[in-house]
């Protein structure tokens, strides 16, 4: 039997069984995509990138966390004014296709639009950095936020960052209010890129489960970016949930080597160019992309299994009611084998009955337990 086949009859299973558990990703960075490339409809099937509606439909998806991340080699003034601006030309490009998406803001939602056949679009902002005060923090609440990932490659005025400097040790104060904020209005807290310190001190602070929306596991890739065995542990107590991440180079330390030669020289090149336009980092990368990615096609992949390795991973340390699915798909230039766009999700499926999963553990993980933490985070109303 074809894995597509088999997946079916066990989504068949699991949707057959007293409650309701969605196909849910946990990143993905497509709101970027939808916002600075007028030429992108999400509505029709692309030769390019990771996520459209088609190809989320053919991969079974019931429901995504959409980032929307302003780089902030922008100047700061713009950081916010960007984020507000971005979150509405998503909310208007969702509400063009109604029919088929919408957005969601607590766990009911997410039961009524899957039920109605269609996607769950959850928003989320990627770096804390455009949040400035509690007030900006309420704002996009309303707007709709419904998951803030505190901070991004770079240390900002709330965390630490675990690619750049410490500068807090962790939390700053305004971090510390703004984790207390979050749990107050119903925000889940995404601990993806914040560094170790930060990870513990808002395990110990937040009220709430908390994510790492997008993360691979540091006992097999052992980088700073990755979740360790004493996170996976602490998450667990938490009742948390790491989603795992698709990106070679967090997978893998050869692929990371060979990916971040060719990756950590384009950023540079970007940072250096974009502040010669005066700070457009989005103008940068349009021109310098097309080389490196030249570059980057070469490069061997390792299959999807790999992916399905973190997984087990996390399972046998954390349990298996704290791991899920974080693709970063449109954010990361490359992909496994096997798993080169959403359409692609059944081969995880497929890859974890082979491995001896029950249809109850691969709902849990496929977006059972993220589903769990949010419903119980953003409430049910
Ligand atoms: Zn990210």
């Amino acid at each position: 039997m074809r894995e597509r086949e088999i997946d079916i009859i066990e989504r068949l299973i699991i949707m057959n069984e007293q409650y309701f558990i969605p196909v849910f990703d946990g990143h993905c960075d497509t709101a970027a995509r939808i916002v600075n490339d007028s030429d992108f409809d999400i509505g029709k099937r692309q030769t390019d990138g990771h996520i459209d509606l088609p190809r989320m439909r053919e991969g079974g998806l019931n429901g995504q966390i959409f980032a929307v991340c302003i780089d902030p080699g922008y100047p700061e003034r713009v950081w916010e004014e960007k984020t507000f601006e971005s979150i509405r030309i998503f909310k208007r490009t969702i509400e063009a296709y109604k029919e088929e998406i919408e957005i969601a803001l607590n766990g009911d939602d997410i039961q009524r639009i899957a039920k109605e056949d269609r996607i769950a679009a959850m928003i989320g902002v990627e770096g804390g950095h455009v949040v400035s005060s509690l007030e900006v923090l309420e704002r996009l609440y309303r707007l709709g936020m419904r998951c803030l990932t505190i901070t991004w490659k770079n240390t900002n005025i709330i965390a630490d960052s675990s690619e750049d400097m410490e500068r807090w040790g962790g939390l700053s104060d305004f971090g510390r209010d703004l984790i207390t904020e979050m749990d107050r209005l119903g925000i889940v807290i995404d601990c993806s890129h914040a560094s170790s310190g930060a990870f513990f001190e808002i395990l110990n602070r937040s009220i709430n489960p908390v994510i790492l929306s997008h993360s691979c596991m540091r006992a097999i890739c052992d980088i700073p970016r990755n979740a360790d065995d004493d996170q996976l542990l602490a998450l667990a107590e938490n009742k948390g949930v790491v989603c795992v991440n698709y990106f070679p180079a967090f997978l893998e330390e050869k692929s990371h080597r060979d990916i971040m030669k060719v990756w950590s020289v384009y950023r540079e090149k970007k940072g250096i160019l974009s502040r010669r336009y005066g700070g457009d980092p989005e103008r940068a990368g349009k021109e310098l992309l097309p080389a490196a990615m030249n570059k980057l096609e070469n490069l061997l992949m390792p299959g999807l299994s790999l992916v399905v390795d973190h997984i087990d991973h996390a399972v046998r340390v954390a349990g298996v009611d704290h791991v899920g699915i974080g693709s970063d798909f449109d954010g990361i230039p490359l992909t496994p084998v096997g798993l080169e766009d959403i359409s692609a999700l059944p081969n995880i499926t497929g890859e974890l009955i082979k491995r001896g999963y029950s249809s109850k553990d691969i709902g849990k993980i496929m977006g059972g337990n993220l589903f769990r933490v949010i419903s119980g985070v953003c409430g049910s109303g």
